[in-house]
Order: structure tokens, then sequence, then C-alpha cells
């Protein structure tokens, strides 16, 4: 199976071009709906994250019902660097095996991998294609501001965390430009969608 890695920064523009091929058809693992997922109760991971969770950091990481406490531990790994090494090395693994799971499952004639960190957590090594969605730092600051309950600042520090513009694209094998009209982007879309399907093909002989 083909797969195509999607990635873009914050507000450039990735789930309104993934959305767009899933109307041809074409399925979308996200990583971040993984990565979310990790540490949900009702999963055989779920339990073992929790279980690890717990371990480590002791009862007070947890709710009473047992769930994540997921503003204890933001809390935590902000002031404690080495907490969030730790965590990121306990999830990770997790959520790399269930993006290839899922991936596995997929059957559309190619599938993509939408990453908001597909350059930064080296999921590139997935991928046979790497689509970057490029926007300027103007506009991705302008869309974000407009969608999200956050301030300039807190736009600007996830943009620092995340890969520059430069690093993203020198991971790109292919780039829709979204600087214009979302209209503008149907026509990008419509083109690689035919690129992947051909690629696809010649995957498959
Ligand atoms: P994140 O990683 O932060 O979740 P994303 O890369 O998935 O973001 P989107 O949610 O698709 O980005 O787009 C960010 C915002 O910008 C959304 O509100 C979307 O509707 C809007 N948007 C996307 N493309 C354009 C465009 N070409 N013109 C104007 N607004 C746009």
């Amino acid at each position: 199976m083909l797969v195509v890695g999607v990635t873009g920064g914050i507000g450039s523009g990735k789930t309104t071009v993934t959305d767009l091929f899933a109307a041809q058809g074409i399925e979308i693992v996200d990583a971040d709906v993984i990565a979310r997922s990790i540490f949900d109760s009702t999963s055989a991971t779920g339990q073992q994250a929790l279980a690890a969770v717990a371990a480590k950091f002791g009862p007070q990481a947890l709710l009473a019902d047992g769930e994540l406490d997921r503003a204890w531990l933001r809390q935590h790994i902000f002031t404690h660097p080495e907490a969030k090494q730790w965590l990121n090395e306990l999830t990770h693994p997790l959520i790399r095996q269930q993006i290839l799971e899922q991936l596995a499952q997929a059957s559309s004639p190619y599938v993509i991998l939408s990453a908001p960190l597909l350059v930064e957590n080296r999921l590139t090594q997935l991928c046979d294609r790497v689509l970057v969605v490029d926007v300027d730092e103007h506009h991705q600051r302008q869309r974000t501001l407009t969608r999200d309950q956050v301030n300039a600042s807190q736009v600007d520090a996830i943009m620092a965390a995340q890969a520059s513009r430069t690093e993203r694209l020198a991971a790109a094998d292919n780039v829709i430009d979204n600087n214009g009209e979302p209209a503008a982007l149907t026509k990008q879309v419509e083109r690689l969608h035919e690129l992947y399907l051909r690629l696809a093909l010649a995957k498959a002989d």
C-alpha cells in the first residue's frame, strides 16, 4: 500500500486538505487522533499506558475513576522536562504501533498518514511520499488566531516548537500552496490524487 504522509505547521490547512482527499475516497490515518486515544481506558493499549503512568508518577496522575488526569500531567511535564521525555518514550512506540495497524487495515487505492509532527517524530520513515501543506507565517498565524481561543504569543510558542517551514519543505516530495483561497486547493489536490493513484499502481506491480 502506498502511504502518503501529509504534514504542515499549526493552522497550515492539513485538515482542510485531507478532507479533500477523503472526498476522493482516500482513507486518512490521523496521528493526532491516535495520540489522543493512547490513554483510552477501554483499550488494552490504554490500560497498559495508564498503568505505566500511575507506576511512574503515582496515583495523582489519575482521576478518581482511573482515567488520566490530563490537566495534572500537562502541568507536570511543563515544569519537568525529564517527565516529558519519559512520556514521549512511553507513548511514541504505542502511537507508531497504532498507526501501523491502521495503515495496514486501509483499503483505499492509497492511504494518507496525517501528522503535524511527521518530520519531527520521523514518521516520514513510514511514508512513500511526503506532502507538505505550505503557508507563509503571516497566514498561518492569522488563521490559527481566528480558529483557536489563543493569543499571538501562544501561537508563536507552538510555531517555535514545531519544525521550521524550511525544515518541513526539505522533507517534501510534493507541496501544496495554501496561501490563496480555499478553492485553490481543489485543483492541487486533484492533480496530486492522480499522481498518487499512478504511483500506487506502479508500487503494486
Ligand atoms: P492544526 O494542525 O492546527 O489542527 P491544520 O493544519 O489541520 O491545523 P486547518 O484546520 O485545516 O489546519 O486550517 C486552519 C484554519 O484555517 C481553519 O479554520 C481553516 O478553515 C482555515 N483555512 C484553511 N485553509 C484556508 C484558506 N486557504 N483560506 C482561508 N482559511 C483557510
